[in-house]
């Protein structure tokens, strides 16, 4: 019998958190869970899903352009935000309710209130003024949007308000160079709002290959999305119904809408972790070894407020593999050191492994392999869009260090090459796979020619 209330206290219900609770439970544990705002967490209620069902919304307005060349005459179309917002709300609301019952299904309880610590063993429940004790503790608070503290930044939005917009704006600024602003930028556009994408830096996606960062900068163009990169605003005026931002340089630009996705910050603040202890990072990330364990030998923390890789699939490998080692008594670490990964930006994009600049660091001699052509689909669509595909070869032992793919799809093609990467897969091997005819993937395992000379522009 335990002297605690419970044997484990997880705060916050995203990802990790639910992943952890549910498997530690299902090991016999007696575990509750707290959420502050709802069951599901930042990628279920206000992040990967709702985005990525706005993505689907606005592809369809290339869709109807592309089925003229098939023969379709799309009549007059017309795009209503609210059904949108109406239909995605309806929706989270059912997965918010399976994450309910399969917690409870599990034997977890559900706490519905932000729970801070007041000392390694007890968990204070904020709201309902009492405390709850536990053997263990797991902080699965993720992160929360960070923006810049320049004057008139209440003027400005993050994607947690975008997916709740009253209005659909006519024109929008997104901030930022990350998954977030990209992805965002694509839909907003898609929808038919003028959209405009600011980045500080010479060119966004900084770590991810140079070629699709190339590629994606060329392609979001030809689609009408405005990109400014070395650009950052100032400061942002609220002036009659519209916004002023003003530029470092001393542009300004009207906007109706900014929306910042300048990166986010772990959710560490006020929850206590300091006084009891716990270490924290530069960025107020827990700081956590192997096993997801903190400084203080009972509490745990998982997911984006550890700062490792800050995306879902991570944090739910993260959260089963505390519970396995901690409830299952198996010795479980998460190797962080291949992750597939997509991104929805239009085109979408996928990749995983080494980038080239990446593995020229870490390797002698890099083979390269890279096409970009026009997808069949696009021969008759008119559609001037580009696939993208480039191979990063290890010269010496032959192994395939990375996959960079861009074009229709990429986000399921990367998790399939993800599985060959993850298994040290060889150029060989790839080779040696049959190709199936006719995909865009088949390049993937039909590109002979060592790469030498430039990647063809999007414009020839
Ligand atoms: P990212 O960390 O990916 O990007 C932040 C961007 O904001 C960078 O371009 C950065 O510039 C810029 N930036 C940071 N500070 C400032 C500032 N003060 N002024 C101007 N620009 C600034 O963050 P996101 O918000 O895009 O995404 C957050 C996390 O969510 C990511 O870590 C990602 O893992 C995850 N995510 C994953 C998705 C997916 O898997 N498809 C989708 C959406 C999010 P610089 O490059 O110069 O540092």
């Amino acid at each position: 019998m335990t002297k605690y209330d419970y044997d484990l206290f997880v705060i916050g219900a995203g990802s990790g958190g639910v992943r952890a609770a549910r498997i530690a439970a299902t090991y016999g544990a007696k575990v509750a869970v707290a959420e502050e705002y709802r069951v599901g967490g930042t990628c279920v209620i206000r992040g990967c899903v709702p985005k990525k069902l706005f993505v689907y919304a606005s592809h369809f307005s290339d869709d109807f352009e592309d089925a003229a060349g098939f023969g379709w005459t799309v009549g007059e179309t017309k795009f209503d935000w609210k059904t949108l917002v109406a239909s995605k709300d309806k929706e989270i609301d059912r997965l918010n309710g399976i994450y309910i019952r399969n917690l409870e299904k599990a034997g977890v309880e559900i706490v519905e209130c932000r729970a801070t610590l007041k000392d390694a063993h007890t968990v204070h429940l904020v709201g309902q003024g009492r405390d709850v004790t536990a053997e263990r503790i797991l902080i699965a608070v993720g992160a929360t949007p960070f923006l810049p503290g320049i004057p008139g930044i209440e003027h400005a939005i993050t994607s947690n308000e975008a997916f709740h917009l009253e209005e659909l704006p006519k024109r929008v600024v997104v901030v930022g160079g990350g998954y977030i602003a990209v992805e965002f930028a694509g839909i907003f556009n898609g929808l038919g709002v003028e959209t405009m994408q600011l980045y500080r830096g010479p060119l966004f996606m900084r770590g991810f290959d140079d070629d699709l960062r190339d590629l994606l900068f060329e392609e979001m163009t030809k689609k009408g999305i405005g990109l400014r990169m070395n650009s950052d605003i100032v400061s942002i005026e609220k002036t009659g119904g519209e916004l002023h931002l003003k530029l470092t340089g001393g542009d300004v630009i009207r906007t109706d809408c900014v929306m910042y996705a300048t990166g986010r910050n772990p959710n560490t603040k006020g929850l206590g972790l300091e006084q009891v202890g716990v270490k924290l990072g530069p960025a107020g990330e827990v700081v956590v070894d192997e096993y997801s364990k903190s400084s203080v030998g009972n509490i745990y923390a998982v997911g984006d407020v550890t700062d490792r890789a800050n995306l879902t699939p991570v944090a739910i490998r993260e959260g089963h593999a505390f519970a396995d080692t901690v409830y299952g008594g198996k010795d479980v670490k998460v190797d962080h050191s291949i992750i597939p990964t997509a991104i929805f930006s239009q085109p979408e994009m996928g990749t995983v492994g080494l980038t080239e600049t990446q593995a020229r660091a870490k390797f002698e001699e890099v083979d390269i392999y890279k096409t970009a052509f026009r997808a069949l689909k696009n021969t008759l669509s008119g559609s001037h869009e580009r696939t993208f595909m480039k191979l990063i070869v290890d010269a010496k032992s032959d192994k395939v260090l990375g996959v960079h793919v861009m074009g229709a799809a990429s986000g399921e093609l990367i998790q399939a090459i993800g599985i060959a990467v993850t298994l040290g897969a060889t150029k060989a091997q790839f080779d040696a796979t049959i190709a199936v005819h006719p995909t865009a993937a088949e390049e993937l395992v039909t590109m002979k020619e060592k790469w030498q000379a430039p990647v063809i522009k999007a414009a020839d």
